[in-house]
């Protein structure tokens, strides 16, 4: 039995204010509305994270990503700026495990929705970051 939230509301069983879908994709309103147009893009395929596209998966959802975004942009004029925000993990935030991407409309600095980068800059030679570089690239798909 699946007890995923996001395939229950792809297949009806839990409600949503649905923005579009297609064969490939669903796109419904976050329910916690952080800021007003917080919606969420999901493949209607069930997937947990990023780690699980392959490059099927990925040139059929990734793509609609900046065609929601300008519609959400275009939808109202007081959105400066838009947060998409992609959490992989419970470490990195996430808490339904299928995988969505966040489009967050952004209307002032003091919205509700905040992120922080903190500069760790000085903690690194640059011979740290090269070999932080190189062990990413060595583990790049063919
Ligand atoms: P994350 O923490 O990145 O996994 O985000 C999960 C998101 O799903 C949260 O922003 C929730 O507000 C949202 N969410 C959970 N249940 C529902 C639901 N039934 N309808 C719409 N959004 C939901
Ligand atoms: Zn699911």
């Amino acid at each position: 039995m699946n007890d995923c939230i996001f395939c229950k509301i792809i297949d009806g069983t839990i409600p949503s204010v649905s923005v579009y879908e297609d064969d490939d994709i669903k796109v419904f309103l976050d329910i916690s509305q952080t800021t007003p147009g917080h919606t969420l893009l999901i493949p209607k395929k069930h997937i947990a994270n990023i780690f699980e596209y392959d490059e099927s998966l990925a040139q059929t959802i990734l793509p609609k990503i900046p065609v929601i975004a300008r519609a959400i942009k275009k939808s109202n004029p007081q959105i400066l700026g838009l947060n998409i925000v992609n959490n992989n993990g419970a470490i990195a935030y996430q808490s339904v495990f299928h995988s969505h991407f966040h489009f967050i409309p952004r209307f002032a600095d003091t919205d509700s929705f905040a992120m922080t980068f903190k500069d760790n800059s000085e903690k690194y030679s640059s011979d740290e970051l090269q070999e932080i570089a190189d062990r990413i690239h060595e583990n790049l798909e063919d």
